[in-house]
């Protein structure tokens, strides 16, 4: 009997899923079998961006889907493999006649990229027919960002796919429950290949559909809500205000178009609840870049500064990782992450601003690390954002942050520190962001000493250097034109008037 295969990627849901619909509609035309399957491959064990937390969080997905998918009477499952697409479905065509693939479009790192070429090429050669659908709102092949964000809204706008499985049942069709190969099956969530750096053990966000919808109910119904904007910058009040939603739609476990309508169904519309909105189509427009330009994975975005004088300190680049460079708002925002995989947003930003403006580093000495650490790992906005942060796009306004400042701002009563940094919680509050400032008696009391609680580098002469080299360069003749080729292809004409480099 001629198999039809879905191929789960960043979209383990049941819900708002067009090629899983589209499978099923197919099968019940055709008397097809149906299999669905999610691939641990080999260059996503391997990849220096991927940690066990991603691993494990979309194991915890497979496994709600498929209780989920029992307790609805359906003998249906998503079968985890660890395999490579192409040896799959290679041997899925021979062993059970493969005529059609279903799966999302996928912007995701150059291996996903051309993997799918081959993929392609390989089933236009085999007579499989692959059906992939967009998602997100991204749109393939786009040249400029002409009516971008009307044409996100309408598709945001359109009713969620509804997936009934009944035709199915009715049909009496059956799933095809193959005998795979035993190196490819599964019993548990696999390692990366080598784990890069020793990150914390949670507790994390739990993975699945499920968990998603709840997170977005108590967010949006339940009022988590009402203090978005005045705790959204706050290292520690963020993880109940903000919506959390970041790791959900990152692998797909909830689709945008979902908390898009769930926002849109408000009674009420606040600041707080506009302010959200925007940042969802900031999470596509940011795809979309990466999608139109995914070569910014491992270049600059804007080629102008290629040049800039980077430094190399693995000493310094380590204790970054580790949170240990002495900074304590730093240290305190590295081990958090570290430890639970989520951080806000102007944190995030904060951390990439030390290691490229304080320290001196390239963008690319710590993109990956971060990568590991966030389990919202989502490539699109991943780079962009550290490039923005770095400040190498040409377009985006320097920010250079004080963390220090940013500790006094967001952390006054210094509870994030402590709870982050425990040598510090002894250490009086006036000296909590500083203890470099203690005097010599307050440190002794400590148990300290001067060369104990030096920061890693001088925040001000560095970033008074940071200042000078970058601004040399953003008006470098080579930087404004890469900045205007950048707007011209990303930035939607209506707002390029008020973003000239
Ligand atoms: C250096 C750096 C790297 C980042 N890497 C990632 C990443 O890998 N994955 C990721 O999802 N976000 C990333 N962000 C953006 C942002 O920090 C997170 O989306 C946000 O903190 C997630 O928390 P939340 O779900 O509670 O967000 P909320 O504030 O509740 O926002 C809702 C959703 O909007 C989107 N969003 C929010 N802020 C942004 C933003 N600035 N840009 C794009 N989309 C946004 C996310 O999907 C988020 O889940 C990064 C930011 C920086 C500065």
């Amino acid at each position: 009997m001629p198999l039809s295969v879905v191929w789960f990627k960043r979209d383990l849901r049941t819900t708002d899923h067009a090629p899983l619909m589209n499978a099923i509609t197919q099968c019940v035309q055709n008397g097809d079998e149906l299999l669905l399957v999610y691939l641990f491959e080999p260059e996503m064990l391997a990849h220096p961006t991927t940690s066990s937390r991603h691993l494990c969080f979309q194991w915890q997905a497979i496994q709600g889907l498929n209780q989920r998918l029992v307790s609805q009477g359906l003998s249906l499952k998503i079968h985890p493999l660890q395999a490579s697409a192409a040896d799959v479905f290679k041997w899925l065509h021979s062993q059970h006649q493969l005529q059609f693939l279903f799966s999302h479009e996928e912007t995701g790192l150059r291996y996903t990229y051309e993997r799918d070429l081959n993929v392609k090429n390989w089933c236009a050669r085999n007579d499989v027919v692959w059906n992939e659908t967009p998602q997100l709102g991204v749109i393939r092949g786009l040249q400029n960002r002409k009516r971008w964000s009307y044409r996100w809204h309408a598709n945001m706008r359109k009713p969620p796919i509804k997936v009934d499985f009944n035709p199915w049942l009715k049909a009496g069709l059956l799933p095809c429950i193959p005998e795979w190969p035993s190196p490819w099956k599964m019993t548990a969530p696999p390692k990366p290949t080598h784990e890069h750096d020793v990150l914390g053990k949670g507790p994390f966000q739990m993975g699945g559909e499920e968990q998603a919808q709840q997170l977005l109910t108590s967010f949006i119904k339940d009022g988590r809500i009402e203090n978005y904007q005045k705790h959204i910058s706050k290292p520690e009040e963020s993880r109940q205000s903000c919506s959390r939603l970041s790791p959900y739609l990152a692998w797909g476990q909830l689709s945008m178009r979902q908390v898009f309508q769930a926002l849109e169904a408000c009674e009420s519309k606040t600041m707080a609840h506009r302010a959200f909105g925007s940042r969802l189509r900031w999470h596509c427009h940011f795809i979309q870049k990466f999608e139109s330009e995914h070569r910014i994975e491992t270049e600059n975005m804007n080629r102008g500064f290629d040049d800039m004088t980077v430094v190399t300190n693995g000493d310094n680049l380590l204790r970054w990782m580790n949170g240990d460079t002495g900074i304590p708002f730093i240290d305190a925002c590295m081990r958090c992450v570290r430890e639970t995989g989520y951080l806000n947003f102007r944190m995030r930003a904060m951390l990439v601003s030390f290691l490229t403006h304080h320290m001196g580093h390239s963008w690319k000495d710590g993109v990956n690390h971060l990568a590991r650490c966030f389990l919202d790992f989502e490539p699109g906005i991943h780079f962009c954002q550290f490039q923005m942060q770095a400040g190498v796009t040409g377009i985006n306004t320097l920010r250079i942050y004080n963390p220090v400042k940013q500790g006094l701002d967001h952390d006054p009563d210094g509870l994030f520190i402590r709870k982050w940094v425990p040598s510090l919680q002894e250490v009086p509050l006036a000296f909590v962001h500083e203890p470099w400032r203690m005097p010599p008696l307050e440190l002794a009391m400590q148990g300290g000493d001067t060369r104990s609680v030096a920061p890693m580098i001088d925040i001000k002469a560095t970033a008074r250097q940071a200042r000078s080299r970058l601004w040399t360069f953003k008006n470098h003749p080579a930087v404004r034109a890469e900045a205007q080729r950048i707007l011209n292809v990303h930035v939607d004409t209506r707002y390029q008037r008020r973003r000239r480099p």
